[in-house]
């Protein structure tokens, strides 16, 4: 059962009963999940967590919604990999990869859809919809699927291929707007006050966000109940950033963790970099941007959580970088040459910012460091398909594979692109 109570103003702190509701009609602030956190630390222990089932649900008693409600594609628990490779190469002594790639839609949106739907069916709605920038249609149209529910997700018209197949394979009623995800999200807002859906990204975002503090629930118990030096996670609305700190504290509130240190860094894309860039500038008041970059999971251009990121960087002594897309791409295939992930361009942002923090020494060689990668990388292949090398395209006989062998070997000793992953790495 549900230890949440209420939802609470992030502004001014007025409570509202839990309903389908996102902003503050006194302030407009958006409201947030409050909990009875003494009820929680009387009903949860490490061994009650390690006991329950190898997906998110394993932190129920910490999520608002009730058990009975939840459609479970297995969403969670994702592995924390040692990146021993990947470290060397870009000059850390201890690095992690939260491997967020394996979910059941391929992205960690599968973390948010779970809970929101599941808070969506206790309140009885029948649709399920969101303004998407491709991850959250996927998820949003799986879980629909799952639980037969009808669903409408709405997209911007640039998507890859993978993300608008990657939806349409479930169903849904899909759509299409001719603009940028802000535009999507405008009307979506339009649509949400007119229609008796539950938006996961609007009417129900407040329950929506709690599900990305499992990201940081995790990260904690699989390192042993510890939190590490510094985390670099991807920011499109910020949301995800700020949530994985929150459940940091959250444990540490409740008797799990000791009171966490960590340093809180984001990762963007320059061609999408509102939050990098007021960063950079020392303000908490971003500057909304009109995106253009190929990691278009993260180009939201005004982020709805984009100030409360900030205060986090401010908070726990973080920061932010950004990076060119050239920089993504390269970022992509490092991970991917040292450690065998093959991540969408979130990831590609996340490699890329990380090793551009260690090069600039906001991140020190002997901070234990975990990088979040979000999305699974087949389904952006657009933006790596001619960065691969090419394939041996021979007869099949012994003969002809023994000369395009040595063919290859003669043609890399002679100038061909220098590879992503530096030599005796
Ligand atoms: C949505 C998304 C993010 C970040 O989302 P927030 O809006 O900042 O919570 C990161 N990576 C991927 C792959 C995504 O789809
Ligand atoms: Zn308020």
């Amino acid at each position: 059962m549900s230890f949440s109570h209420a939802l609470r103003c992030r502004e001014c702190d007025r409570e509202y009963a839990l309903a389908p509701i996102f902003s503050c009609e006194f302030c407009f602030g958006p409201l947030e999940v409050a909990y009875d956190y003494e009820e929680i630390a009387a009903n949860t222990t490490r061994e009650t967590i390690e006991a329950g089932p190898t997906t998110l649900w394993r932190y129920a008693n910490l999520l608002p919604c009730d058990l009975e409600y939840k459609v479970d594609i297995g969403t969670g628990f994702t592995p924390l990999i040692k990146a021993d490779r990947l470290a060397k190469a870009i000059g850390l002594d201890t690095l992690w990869v939260k491997n967020d790639t394996v979910n059941p839609t391929w992205s960690f949106k599968d973390r948010v859809v779970s809970v929101a739907i599941a808070r969506a069916r206790q309140f009885g709605f029948e649709a399920m919809a969101c303004a998407s920038t491709g991850n959250l249609a996927n998820s949003v149209a799986a879980h629909s699927a799952a639980a037969g529910m009808d669903c409408f997700v709405f997209i911007p018209d640039d998507l890859e291929q993978g993300k608008v197949v990657g939806s349409g394979i479930y169903d849904p009623t899909l759509v299409m707007i001719e603009g940028s995800y802000d535009d999507v999200n405008r009307l979506c807002t339009e649509v949400a006050s007119v229609r008796p859906w539950a938006f996961v990204n609007i009417n129900v975002r407040p329950y929506y966000a709690e599900g990305s503090r499992t990201l940081g629930f995790e990260i904690a118990e699989q390192l042993g109940w510890r939190t590490p030096d510094h985390v670099v996670a991807p920011m499109a609305s910020g949301s995800l950033y700020t949530k994985i700190w929150k459940g940091f504290q959250e444990f540490h509130k409740v008797g799990l963790i000791d009171e966490p240190k960590t340093r809180m860094s984001g990762a963007q894309a320059a061609g999408c970099s509102p939050i990098a860039t007021a960063y950079e500038a020392g303000t908490l008041n971003f500057v909304p941007q009109k995106p253009n970059t190929i990691a278009r999971s993260l180009a939201i251009g005004n982020p709805a959580d984009g100030y409360y990121a900030l205060k986090t960087m401010e908070e726990t002594g973080g920061g932010a970088a950004m990076v060119t897309d050239d920089e993504v791409i390269e970022g992509i295939k490092l991970l991917a040459e040292t450690e065998g992930i093959f991540a969408e361009t979130a990831g590609g942002v996340t490699v890329a910012c990380l090793k551009k923090m260690v090069e600039t020494g906001h991140i020190a060689r002997d901070e234990e460091s975990v990088a979040v990668i979000t999305g699974g990388g087949l389904k952006t292949i657009e933006a790596v398909a001619d960065k691969v090398s090419e394939p041996l395209r021979i007869p099949a006989r012994l003969e002809d594979f023994d000369s395009a062998l040595a063919a290859r070997a003669e043609q890399s000793t002679t100038g061909t692109p220098k590879p992503a992953v530096p030599a005796g790495v």
